[in-house]
């Protein structure tokens, strides 16, 4: 019987080497010259079509994966490493993060638990951040995937305290009836998401209104919380956000931790992007109250830069939130000496228990540039924010339609004739199309909006004047096709 060939390592060791520095090459030179390429541009029919095959039975030469990678893949992502990148909120990456990454991968740690340097990072990392927002040495912090899954994480914790230990055993079936959460109107729809598949329900979280300026109106909470209370119904749950996806705008934190703790509420902060504004200490200011905060929730991959994905939650108590995920089934059992030692883990933090090493990435970007200047790239995209309200002011064929908090602004086109919300949606999709810049589109008080989040370090003033450039060039051709069309 023929030997199995079993190891997956190169029998040619020099070769596979040549192949690695080639590809690291490749992502350098994409890295160094990104402005000359379109920011995004949709990836033909052909494309799609030679990625289909079946099940590749027998292997292929890693030399052309990499073609393939480097002609039908590279070109055709979404484009958020790009400085005319402005669609929702994407982090650009660095090159220092690509390289650790690089690294993680080839040591494969599982960063679950055991007794191992890895976690250790991990729990540096959590011990800056805590530094950072003021929390007490007995906090805790784990890395996950985003936002989304570290307020989910959130939810549960508050779920624990508001209900105790038995509600992990009984379930919300048994106990957990009329349970409600606030948030504002303006918060990221994984604050309901939250609440689904937490079993809590949707139904059981009230949008707060918004101030003029997109902020949680703190009377609506108060007079929402004692109107639950009146009912017979049990609050327990407030998320703020620092930071809203639409506008960028700061809930009153202060004011609504003093409600929530006034009332026996857990205080949460999604600060996805947000929060990430104390690493600047002329914008910190703004986030005043956020140290108050039961848990944070915010991402290293938008505001800090760090490759996707990197997710972050921080809770107060610590111990509190070990209570709420721990679990030690005989296989995972603890042992005060060898490789099972060094509990907690990890996975005691939250639903994972096997978990890449996220916190290399964000070590090496907190180490590398230092928070003085992450936190200076992060007030630069403020400024270049304040450049282009500025810019939209002086053309009266602009509206701005939200006042400038952060990074992000709102404004639309006010074409002269036709429907405004139809010809701003079309705009920014030719403008997309061109690949020359990429902003997005929301909704605000029923106006469509061109929103563009300012997030990547790249971006300069000259990025903003060519996205400009480009929404007036292709509203003037648009305006004069449809005059043609109609033989105007
Ligand atoms: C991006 C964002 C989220 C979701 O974060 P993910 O990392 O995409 O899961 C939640 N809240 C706000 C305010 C966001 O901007």
């Amino acid at each position: 019987m023929a030997e199995h060939r079993t190891t997956l390592d190169p029998d040619d060791w020099a070769a596979l080497r040549a192949q690695g520095h080639r590809m690291l090459d490749d992502m350098f030179d994409y890295l160094e010259h990104l402005r000359e390429r379109p920011v995004w541009q949709q990836a033909p029919a052909e494309v799609r079509a030679s990625l289909r095959a079946p099940l590749p039975r027998a292997g292929s030469d890693i030399a052309d994966l990499h073609r393939a990678f480097m002609e039908d893949m590279l070109p055709y992502a979404v484009g958020n490493a790009h400085p005319c990148f402005f669609g929702w909120v994407h982090g650009g990456g660095t090159p220092v993060g690509m390289l650790a990454e690089m690294l993680a991968a080839g040591l494969n740690a599982n960063v679950g638990g055991r007794d191992q340097i890895p976690v250790e990072v991990e729990r540096q990392v959590a011990r800056w951040m805590a530094e950072l927002f003021r929390f007490p040495d007995t906090a805790s912090g784990v890395f996950v995937t985003g936002t989304s899954m570290a307020n989910m994480i959130a939810v549960l914790v508050a779920r624990r305290r508001a209900l105790g230990a038995e509600v992990r055993d009984a379930g919300l079936a048994a106990m957990g009836q009329g349970l409600v959460a606030y948030t504002s109107a303006a918060a990221h729809d994984c604050i309901a998401q939250a609440m689904d598949l937490t079993g809590i329900g949707r139904a059981a979280l009230r949008l707060i209104p918004v101030d003029a300026d997109f902020r949680m109106d703190t009377q609506a909470l108060e007079q929402a919380i004692a109107a639950d209370v009146q009912s017979g119904l049990r609050p327990f749950f407030v998320a703020a956000t620092a930071g809203t996806v639409d506008t960028a705008a700061i809930d009153p934190l202060g004011r609504v931790a003093e409600i929530a703790h006034a009332n026996g509420l857990w205080f949460h902060v999604d600060g996805a992007f947000g929060a990430m504004a104390m690493l600047s200490p002329a914008l910190a200011p703004l986030l005043a109250g956020i140290e108050h905060a039961d848990s944070i929730a915010f991402d290293f991959h938008k505001w800090a830069q760090v490759p996707y994905d990197a997710g972050f939650v921080l809770v107060r108590d610590g111990e509190l939130h070990r209570q709420t995920f721990a679990a030690t089934p005989r296989y995972l059992k603890r042992e005060p000496r060898g490789m099972a030692g060094g509990s907690p883990w990890p996975c005691d933090f939250g639903p994972d228990l096997s978990r890449s090493f996220r916190a290399l990435k964000a070590w090496f970007t907190l180490r590398a540039y230092g928070t003085d200047r992450m936190g200076e790239a992060i007030a630069g995209t403020c400024a270049l924010a304040r450049y282009l309200e500025g810019e939209v002011g002086k053309r009266p064929a602009f509206e701005l339609l939200a006042p400038v908090c952060l990074n992000i602004v709102c404004f639309r086109h006010l074409a002269p004739e036709g429907d405004l919300d139809d010809f701003n949606a079309a705009l920014v999709a030719d403008l997309q199309e061109a690949g020359i810049a990429a902003p997005s589109l929301t909704t605000l008080r029923g106006k469509v909006a061109i929103r563009v989040a300012i997030v990547n370090h790249r971006s300069e003033r000259r990025d903003i004047d060519a996205m400009l450039e480009g929404l007036e060039r292709l509203a003037e051709r648009r305006l004069r096709s449809t005059h043609e069309k109609t033989g105007v």
